[in-house]
C-alpha cells in the first residue's frame, strides 16, 4: 500500500523555520502562533519573491527540523508501506527537499519516491496525482481533495484557516505522527476501500 506524504509542515517545521529567518532578518520575535496566512504577511510584509528565495535557500534546509515523531514513524513503517513524498514548490525548492530527505533519513536501501508539483509554477494541485487505493497525509485541507482512499489531515495541534474543511469530504484528523501510526496499523490488516480484513 502506498502512502503519499506532504513535506512542508507535515514532515518538517517549514513555517517555524521561515518565521525564524524573518525574525533574524528584520529583528522580530514572532512565533507560529502569530501566523495567520500562507504568505507570512501576518509575520512581516515580505514579497512573494522573498518567500520563494527563503524556501530555496541553503539556510532554510541547514536549520530545518522534523515534526515531532516523524523520524520514529518512518523507521517503523517505511518497510511496510511504499512511501511517496508529494510536495508543491519550485524546481529548485523541490530538488533541495528531495536531497534533504535523502541526507536526513539515513537508512540502508532507503527507497522512496518524491513527486514535485508546480515546478513550472503554473498549477499547484495534488489532485493531478493518482492516489487511488492509497493513504494521503497533509497539513492542508484543500491538498486532500484528491482521489486517495484515505485522507489524513495532520494538524499538529494547530488550527490554521487552511486546515478548516472547505467542502464536505471524508477525512481523519490527527495531531501527531503516533496517531498516524495507529491508523496505519489498522490498514495493515484491513482493506482501505472495503474495510474487510485482508
Ligand atoms: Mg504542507
Amino acid at each position: 500500500m502506498t502512502i503519499f506524504i506532504d513535506f512542508d509542515n507535515t514532515v518538517v517545521e517549514s513555517n517555524k523555520r521561515i518565521i525564524e529567518m524573518i525574525n533574524d532578518k528584520y529583528g522580530l520575535s514572532k512565533t507560529e502562533e502569530d501566523l495567520k496566512d500562507y504568505n507570512f504577511q501576518s509575520i512581516y510584509p515580505i514579497s512573494v519573491k522573498e518567500k520563494i528565495d527563503m524556501f530555496e535557500s541553503d539556510s532554510f534546509y541547514d536549520n530545518l527540523d522534523f515534526k515531532p515523531g516523524f523520524e520514529n514513524f518512518i523507521k517503523n513503517y517505511a518497510s511496510d508501506f511504499e512511501i511517496v513524498f508529494v510536495s508543491n514548490g519550485t524546481t529548485k525548492n523541490n530538488k533541495k527537499k528531495k536531497e534533504w530527505l535523502k541526507t536526513m533519513l539515513p537508512y540502508q536501501n532507503w527507497n522512496f519516491d518524491f513527486i514535485g508539483i508546480g515546478e513550472d509554477n503554473s498549477f499547484l494541485n495534488k489532485s493531478r496525482v493518482d492516489m487511488s487505493g492509497a493513504i494521503q497525509i497533509d497539513d492542508c485541507f484543500d491538498c486532500l481533495l484528491t482521489n486517495a482512499s484515505i485522507k489524513v489531515l495532520y494538524k499538529d495541534f494547530n488550527n490554521f484557516k487552511w486546515q478548516q474543511p472547505s467542502k464536505a469530504e471524508d477525512y481523519l484528523m490527527v495531531n501527531t505522527w503516533e496517531e498516524i501510526g495507529s491508523i496505519l496499523d489498522f490498514y495493515k490488516e484491513y482493506d482501505c476501500d472495503t474495510l474487510t480484513k485482508k
